[in-house]
């Protein structure tokens, strides 16, 4: 097989890539690991900055979005038992966040990928990239239990942090930046119409919680919970007992509880890998890099990533200058940084970290105080929040 860009992943880097590619009339060939149907059920991020949604709907994926979606102007802020929002529209100049699933996400991209794009193989597995510093790179598959090479100009690694395109970078070019948090996300995903009409993110001496929703009728709520928990040891009424402490006020706010369709525990991470391209091969999304979701950011990330690819190879192909192409991995970077600081500030504002001393329980209370007081302070958040520009 051969084609112009070799694209490892259907997560929803490697599946707008194919999108904006094929817009621009480039062939590529998708190789995602897993069958269609789960990769249209894995539950993950739920948040699509202006951005992105400005990209989707310009890829001519937005119409179930635009139709379904959830514009939110905001979010709430909960601590000591109080309540802050935070107005983006009147902080930012106009913008907004919506709430769509990245599930939705991806199914609206495979239908529109297997009716007009190039071949989306599922049960593909990739198992190396070769010669990504050569002319002509490729990669090395199973499917349907028979090994193949898919010869490519490009090959784009969105295979996710498990993926195998990382592997490729030279261990003495490879320069990674990590940590872990010692406390993970329990998500459970209820079928209860959302408590409140935007996101909470509530601080409490118990840990951290957020209220958010997938639809009018579907909740999606997290629990800080200690790293390495089961998922299966929380008992569904002991998780609504205590997203009540974790999310109390002094008025009259009530939790809305329903049955309980699914629950899984996430680690928390931060992640990048340095630099996102070898040769030709260009590293996009989480194969790239990790944020805790706290700030609602890889999704987005991901996207922006294969929107400077795909315009910087437009742009080879317009004008003949590699310059942006060259550029690919100081330019997505600097949007990562962005986003891992911004994940990294949120997630160290709201969760408690086992063993803190009280020192830190009224620092973060003055953090959020300050937010809560200063117009400057949640502008800072308001414009992150709703996401950094693309270069
Ligand atoms: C459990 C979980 C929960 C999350 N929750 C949130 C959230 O609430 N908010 C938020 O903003 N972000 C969240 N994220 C992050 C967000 O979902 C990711 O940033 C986003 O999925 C990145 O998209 P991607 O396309 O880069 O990678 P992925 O979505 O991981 O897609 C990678 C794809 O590559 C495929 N693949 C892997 N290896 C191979 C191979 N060798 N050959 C072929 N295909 C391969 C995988 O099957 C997968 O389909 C969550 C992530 C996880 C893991």
């Amino acid at each position: 097989m051969r084609t112009t860009v070799g694209i490892i992943g259907a997560g929803p880097a490697g599946l707008l890539l194919a999108r904006l590619l094929h817009n621009a009339g480039i062939g590529s060939v998708v190789l995602e690991s897993r069958d269609r149907a789960y990769v249209e059920q894995r539950q993950r991020a739920g948040i699509l900055e202006q951005g992105t949604v400005d990209v989707l709907r310009a890829a001519g994926a937005g119409e179930r979005m635009d139709r379904e979606g959830l514009r939110h102007d905001g979010i709430e802020l909960r601590f000591a038992r109080e309540r802050h929002r935070v107005d983006f529209p009147a902080l930012t100049g106009g913008s907004s966040v919506t709430v769509y699933a990245q599930t939705e996400v991806c199914k609206d991209l495979i239908a529109l990928q297997l009716k007009e794009g190039g071949p989306l193989l599922f049960d593909a597995e990739a198992l190396a990239v070769e010669d990504a510093d050569s002319e002509h790179p490729r990669v090395r598959f199973r499917h349907e239990g028979r090994e193949d090479v898919l010869e490519c100009d490009y090959v784009v690694g969105c295979d996710g942090f498990w993926g195998v395109a990382r592997k490729a970078v030279p261990a003495g070019l490879s320069r990674v930046f990590e940590r872990t948090y010692p406390f993970g996300w329990l998500g459970v995903l209820a079928d209860a119409p959302p408590s409140h009409d935007e996101l909470v993110y509530a601080r409490h001496d118990r840990g951290f919680a957020l209220l958010s929703m997938r639809s009018p009728t579907v909740s999606r709520l997290y629990l800080q919970v200690p790293e390495g928990t089961d998922a299966g040891s929380w008992r569904d009424e002991d998780i609504w007992d205590e997203l009540d402490r974790r999310l109390e006020t002094d008025d009259d706010w009530r939790l809305e509880r329903g049955p309980v369709t699914a629950k899984s525990v996430t680690p928390m991470r931060s992640f990048v890998h340095e630099p996102m391209r070898h040769g030709r091969l260009f590293l996009a999304g989480d194969a790239a890099h990790i944020v805790p979701p706290t700030g609602a950011k890889g999704l987005n990330l991901a996207v922006g990533d294969v929107v400077t690819f795909a315009r910087a190879l437009v742009h080879l192909r317009a004008t003949g200058s590699a310059e942006r192409l060259d550029a690919y991995s100081e330019t997505c970077l600097r949007r990562v940084w962005q986003a891992e600081r911004f994940s990294y500030d949120m997630t160290t504002l709201l969760h408690r970290a086992p063993g803190a001393p009280p020192f830190e329980d009224r620092i973060q209370l003055a953090r959020l105080r300050r937010i809560a007081a200063s117009r400057a302070a949640e502008t800072d958040l308001a414009e992150a929040y709703t996401g950094f520009p693309f270069e």
